[in-house]
């Protein structure tokens, strides 16, 4: 049975909350699965929710996330124009860093999420979900330069984590300049896109190209 993108992320969302795949699910409130624009072209990955994400089941909700707010609003963008996720959709506990395996047992999940949505850019937020797309990499290092993939037709998008730069304000500078060099990225994808002889690959649910890829939206 096909279903919609929405029928199909509500039904992962679903799943994610009644999750005990992993043992972070004990004693949280609330489970995470993410939110914003399912037909977006920009999602954002963090690490894992914190303690007002937790309360409020909704991802970047804290400090972090009013530092999020502030980054987009940057770039002209609010929260309403992109997706917001995490690698690890429980709150550790004490806010302390997601296991190897409670990033494995969430990864099928994010894997999901990611297809069905099908964005053209995904910025990663830290050292976690950096990690999916840059395995063996220093966030230091390459923070602010993206990959490309020609055959996703999509950006890999690495930036330091919204709380790293609230707890070291050196970072912030660099920060901001990540975030504005973001529009340049999307620039690119899109006349990748613009310029593909070939579709992406196709997508799960019914929202499926059928001629050449879709051009951004956002801008
Ligand atoms: N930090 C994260 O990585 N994700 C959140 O949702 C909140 C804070």
């Amino acid at each position: 049975m096909t279903q919609d993108r929405a029928e199909a992320l509500a039904a992962i969302a679903a799943q994610i909350k009644t999750c005990t795949k992993c043992d972070l699910y004990r004693g949280t409130t609330n489970a995470v699965p993410g939110t914003g624009n399912i037909h977006t072209e920009i999602m954002f990955i963090g690490e894992g929710p914190g303690f007002n994400e937790d309360k409020q089941g909704l991802p970047f909700v804290g400090r972090s996330g009013d530092y999020l707010n502030y980054l987009l609003n940057l770039i002209n963008l609010n929260r309403d124009q992109v997706f917001i996720t995490n690698v690890v959709k429980h709150r550790p506990p004490e806010n302390r860093d997601p296991l190897p395996d409670e990033i494995i047992a969430c990864k099928g999940y994010l894997d999901d999420q990611v297809e069905l949505i099908n964005p053209s850019v995904i910025v990663t937020l830290g050292r976690f979900s950096m990690a999916r797309y840059f395995p063996t990499a220093k966030i230091s290092q390459i923070h602010g330069q993206p990959k490309y993939d020609d055959e996703k037709y999509r950006a890999y998008y690495p930036l330091y984590h919204p709380a790293a730069v609230l707890r070291n304000p050196g970072l912030r500078r660099d920060m901001e300049t990540d975030v504005k060099r973001l529009l340049e990225v999307i620039e690119k994808v899109k006349a990748m896109r613009a310029g593909a002889t070939t579709a992406p690959e196709p997508k799960k649910d019914d929202d499926k190209p059928s001629g050449p890829p879709k051009q951004l939206s956002l801008f």
